[in-house]
């Protein structure tokens, strides 16, 4: 047989093997055009598909016997140039692989390894204080001397403050750093909530802000009297009756919050997820006016009478509902407030009266986005597990009704 004859020959073995192998698969390679006459250039490409197809099937048999189980993250806080990282464990583990960069797509990447699966946290010093960081975490197993990894945790990031951005020359506390967790539900809202647990930053009381941003005076009463012109930069909260802080009440439904909104497809702006955090109202809503769509900042009333929750509306005052940036977001604070409580009444949550209050606050004065006070209850609303899961649920709701 002449050369070309036998180029043909094998060509079109291969052509027909082919094709029975795709048929026996019955898998998306079936989509591979066919050939229907042999020759060589044919017989070329199929050869490369077979083996790619082989190389797959071999990859796909190793992860069948090593899978290792995604982890999720927990917390990753910066306090002081060093990040807290703490993760849910994989007993069947034997270690962890940590991922920080500066950048989104973690291109130029540090590594941190934990040889433990019980240990589930770790600290990454020295970091820049002015910078952002991103964070990812994945578990490994070892077999053969080799590492299998799971696949990549959620990401956590952890956001610097920035002087450049709107009123930030107004806030006096902002040393440490909220973390926006991005949602590794399979159904993505695409939407950010900021979620700020009230109160809870050592010292925000010996300080004072303005405000309003223009320096004019507050139209209302509330934790500052009507006319002044600065207040407390935080202030400290109240004391349940059962002698829990406020700030510890409203951290434990913040958390539980978190956990709701994430496995719903929200990501989460944390601004507190310790007793201290060094971010005074204006810090606070200012990382939310440019990190979050919405800004929720958890609170319990200063009352006794378990009357129920409500939400701050905006005063309706001329003068202060044409102050910019009241002017322009009011009515989407209003909203925001009344879709929070329609969402928490319809999960069963106690709701007072007509559900709001208006008071003019130095949150709202200086918020660009939706941003609402939620007064979840009082000193005597009862703040078991199940009750803050009930309220976590019904903000999920709220959010959800949101035009
Ligand atoms: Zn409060």
């Amino acid at each position: 047989m002449s050369k070309r004859v036998v180029n043909k020959i094998v060509a079109f073995t291969l052509i027909i093997a082919t094709a029975v192998f795709f048929q026996g698969t019955g898998n998306s390679y079936a989509d591979i055009p066919k050939a229907t006459t042999p020759n060589p250039t044919i017989s070329n490409v199929v050869v490369k598909t077979n083996e790619q197809v082989t190389n797959k099937q071999t990859t796909n048999k190793t992860n069948v016997k090593v899978n290792v189980k995604k982890i999720s993250i927990d917390t990753v806080t910066r306090k002081s140039g060093t990040i807290s990282a703490s993760w849910k464990k994989n007993k069947k583990a034997n270690g962890y692989r940590i991922q920080y960069s500066n950048d989104k797509d973690f291109k130029n990447v540090k590594n941190k390894n934990v040889k433990s699966a019980s240990k589930t946290k770790t600290k990454i010093a020295k970091v820049n204080k002015s910078k952002n960081y991103y964070v990812r975490v994945s578990a490994y197993v070892k077999k053969n001397n080799k590492k299998y990894y799971s696949e990549w945790s959620n990401v956590a990031e952890v956001i610097a403050w920035n002087t450049k951005w709107e009123f930030a020359k107004n806030s006096k506390i902002h040393t440490d750093s909220p973390t926006l967790y991005f949602s590794n539900a399979a159904k993505k809202k695409n939407k950010t909530v900021c979620v700020n647990a009230g109160h809870g930053t050592r010292g925000g009381e010996s300080v004072k802000t303005l405000c309003h941003p223009d320096g004019s005076s507050k139209v209302t009463g509330g934790s500052t009297s009507q006319g002044a012109i600065t207040a407390t930069s935080i202030n400290g909260g109240t004391t349940l009756a059962d002698g829990t802080r406020e700030a510890t009440a409203t951290l434990k439904l913040a958390m539980t919050v978190k956990k709701q909104l994430l496995k719903e497809g929200y990501n989460v702006l944390m601004v507190r997820e310790s007793d201290d955090a060094q971010l005074d109202n204006i810090a606070r809503t200012v990382f939310a006016n440019n990190n979050a769509d919405y800004h929720i900042a958890l609170h319990y009333d200063s009352t006794s009478s378990n009357k129920g929750a409500f939400y701050i509306s905006v005063p309706n005052n001329n003068k202060y509902r044409s102050m910019y940036p009241v002017s322009k977001n009011w009515k989407k604070h209003n909203n925001l407030g009344k879709n929070l409580i329609n969402g928490m009444r319809s999960a069963g949550v106690k709701i007072y009266g007509s559900g709001s209050m208006a008071i003019d606050l130095t949150q709202t004065s200086y918020s660009t986005i939706p941003s609402v006070d939620l007064e979840v209850g009082d000193k005597r609303s009862d703040h078991s597990s199940k009750t803050l899961k009930k309220i976590a649920i019904g903000i999920e709701k709220g959010l959800n009704k949101i035009k």
